[in-house]
C-alpha cells in the first residue's frame, strides 16, 4: 500500500478533527488507532484517511472521519457503556465505539455488508461489537435499554422504538430531515422519562430505510 497508516491516522485527528474543535481524549485516541484503510474497499485504501465518506459498495457510504468523532464525543461514552448503532456499514463508527470502551449492539439492514462486517470486525478482534442483521428502526429489543443510541442514516422522524429503547439519563445522536440526504443532527436526552432534543447542526447522511424510516 502506498499509505502509511499509522502516519495518516494520526494525521487525519491532528488535522480533520481536533483543529475542527473535537476534544475529548477517548475519542481522539480511539481514531489514532483504529485502522480506517481496513473498512473501506481495497481500491480506495489509499483515499481511506481523506476528509471525506467514502462508497462502501450497496450505495452506502463510510461516514466522513469528522462526522464519526464529533458525534462519537456527543455520546459521552463511558467504559461498560452499552450503546446501540443503526447502520453497521462498514462497522468503523462501531470500532470506535469499541476502543473507546463501549459494548456496542449494531444493526444493519444489508445483507451483504453485515456479512462482510462479521468477519472483518472477528478477524480485527472486535469481541465487544455485536451483529445484528434486521431493520434498525425497530431497535434491538432484546438488550435494551441502552446508554447510548446512535443512527448512522437519516430519516424523517426519530423512532419511538429507538427513544423507548433508551435508558433513563440516555443519550442519542441521530441524523433527522424531511427531505433525503440533508438532515439536521439531533441530540436526545433522557430524564425523569422526559426527552428533549437540541439541533446540533447540519449533515448529510444515506436513507434511514424501514418500518420508521423512508
Ligand atoms: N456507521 C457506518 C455508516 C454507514 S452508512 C460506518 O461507520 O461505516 C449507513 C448504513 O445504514 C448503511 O449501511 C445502510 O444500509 C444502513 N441502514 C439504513 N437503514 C437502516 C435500517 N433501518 N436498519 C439498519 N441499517 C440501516
Amino acid at each position: 500500500m502506498r499509505i502509511d497508516p499509522k502516519r495518516s491516522r494520526l494525521k487525519m485527528v491532528e488535522e480533520q478533527i481536533m483543529v475542527r474543535g473535537v476534544t475529548d481524549k477517548t475519542v481522539l485516541d480511539a481514531m489514532r488507532k483504529v485502522p480506517r484503510h481496513l473498512f473501506v474497499q481495497d481500491a480506495l485504501a489509499s483515499r481511506a484517511y481523506s476528509d471525506s465518506a467514502l462508497p462502501i459498495g450497496e450505495g452506502q457510504t463510510i461516514s466522513q472521519p469528522y462526522i464519526v468523532a464529533f458525534m462519537s464525543e456527543l455520546l459521552q461514552i463511558e467504559p461498560g457503556h452499552k450503546v446501540l448503532e443503526i447502520g453497521t456499514g462498514s462497522g468503523y463508527q462501531a470500532a470506535v465505539l469499541a476502543e473507546m470502551g463501549a459494548d456496542v449492539f449494531s444493526v444493519e439492514r444489508i445483507r451483504k455488508l453485515f456479512l462482510a462486517v462479521r468477519k472483518l470486525l472477528f478477524d480485527l478482534r472486535y469481541f465487544n461489537i455485536q451483529l445484528k442483521l434486521d431493520d434498525g428502526t425497530m431497535g434491538w429489543p432484546e438488550h435494551a435499554p441502552y446508554d447510548r443510541i446512535i443512527v448512522t442514516a437519516g430519516g424523517p422522524e426519530i423512532p419511538q422504538y429507538l427513544i423507548d429503547q433508551l435508558a433513563e439519563g440516555g443519550r442519542m445522536v441521530i441524523p433527522v430531515g424531511d427531505q433525503k440526504r440533508v438532515q439536521r443532527l439531533m441530540l436526545v436526552t433522557k430524564n425523569a422519562g422526559s426527552i428533549e432534543t437540541t439541533d446540533m447542526g447540519g449533515c448529510a447522511f444515506v436513507d434511514l430505510v424501514g418500518k420508521q424510516g423512508w
